[in-house]
């Protein structure tokens, strides 16, 4: 018999883990399951992105271990689309580090700022890396739940002071995983002006930036005056490029603040394989090409999605961004009850609100990354029940 760690048994089970079971039961019971639970986009990585890294990794120079901190040409590459993209000015050398994938660099950040006993600031419900990052540094998660009438921005003055003093980083998330809600500047500069009055390192989770509709482009919070202080950004070419398994994406912000994730990383890893970095060039510098079209086809979802959930009497409000939609769910239930009437009756996976934190109770997710026709599917089975 082995004995795990207490930061490891103190972990909850991750949830899409127990969501998938509960789908492959369904599918070995023959039903032709709808998955709308996990978001991972079902579409191709574009064939630029592809060719680039064909060519890539046929120069050997790219077999060797790369550069702890990423190479020197897709950090500025980072850079540069930063600038563009939100006119917020990099120093590629200190202010950027490559990641393999942005949830390694969010599971890491608490090494370097928490020790045993501090506190982190989490939203909840949430993407859940946030609070295990900071169990796995052996600091603990304060719930700050994200509710309807905040517009699922957590409400910073409500922190008890003492928990303020102990706490190390906030993190914030938008445009929003699970709720899709989105943050204007407004909010974004209470939120700097509190890392920055309490000294507490400002962690902002980007990675549904390029994810919107009806117009809409999101903020960085590194736009805000004072952020390059308190402040890093994660960014991911796994949602923008449709890259989730190349494993690539990015922090960028205040030097000091990056440099203690690199410290971290360079005794862990040895950073991300050069042919990704050197196609991720490729995804950055074409993505303004490549967004338009797929954010089309999300919106289309969405507004199949959300005009079949209204059709059954869900309260739901299309998202403006991010490909999530989060639906109250009918009173008589609890969201996993619901989640679970979903997929007996209809075949549909959603996930339960629950599953992303005690303050998810009440909603499930869906999420856009099926295709339409799928979509269609699920929509006509749920409203005939
Ligand atoms: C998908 C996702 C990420 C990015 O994950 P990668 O590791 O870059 O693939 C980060 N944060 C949130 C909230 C996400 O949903």
């Amino acid at each position: 018999m082995v004995t795990y760690a207490s930061r490891i048994t103190s972990l909850p089970p991750y949830l899409f883990a127990e969501v998938d079971r509960a789908k492959q039961q369904k599918i070995r019971e023959g039903v032709d399951v709808v998955d709308l639970g996990v978001g991972d986009p079902d579409t191709p990585t574009p064939d630029y992105v592809i060719e680039s890294l064909c060519k890539a990794v046929r120069k050997p120079e790219t077999h060797q271990y790369p550069s702890y901190s990423g190479s020197n040409v897709f950090r500025d590459a980072a850079a540069q689309w930063c600038a563009e993209r939100f006119g917020v000015k990099l120093d590629p050398a200190t202010e950027v580090i490559t990641l393999i994938g942005s949830k390694e660099g969010i599971a890491h950040i608490p090494l370097a700022f928490v020790n045993p006993g501090d506190y982190t600031l989490c939203p909840n419900p949430a993407y859940p890396v946030y609070g295990i990052g900071t169990t796995l540094a052996d600091g603990t998660p304060y719930d700050m739940p994200l509710r309807a009438e905040n517009g699922f921005k957590p409400d910073l003055s409500a922190i008890p002071k003492e928990i303020v003093k102990k706490a190390k980083m906030l993190f914030v998330n938008y445009p929003n995983n699970p709720t899709a809600a989105i943050a204007d500047k407004q909010y974004y500069r209470e939120v700097v002006d509190f890392g920055r009055d309490n000294g507490i390192v400002v962690v902002s989770d980007n990675a549904y930036s390029e994810i919107a509709y009806d117009g809409y482009r999101a903020p960085s919070l590194l736009e805000i005056p004072g952020a390059m202080e308190c402040a890093v950004e994660f960014h991911s070419l796994s949602k923008t490029s449709n890259m989730t398994g190349w494993r690539i994406g990015f922090v960028a912000g205040n030097r000091d603040i990056v440099a203690g994730l690199g410290k971290v990383k360079m005794n862990v890893d040895s950073g991300a394989f050069l042919a990704v970095q050197l196609a991720g060039i490729e995804a950055l510098n074409r993505s303004k090409e490549f967004l338009p079209g797929l954010n089309r086809m999300y919106q289309a979802r969405r507004d199949a999605l959300c005009a079949g959930l209204k059709a059954m009497g869900l309260d739901v409000t299309p998202p403006k961004a991010t490909f999530y939609v989060w639906a109250p769910v009918p009173a008589k239930y609890t969201s996993i009850e619901y989640a679970k009437y979903l997929l007996d009756s209809a075949g549909v996976v959603g996930t339960p609100g629950v599953g992303f934190g005690k303050y998810g109770e009440g909603y499930i997710r869906f999420s856009l990354t099926s295709p339409i026709e799928r979509i269609r599917i699920a929509v006509e089975r749920m409203r005939h029940l």
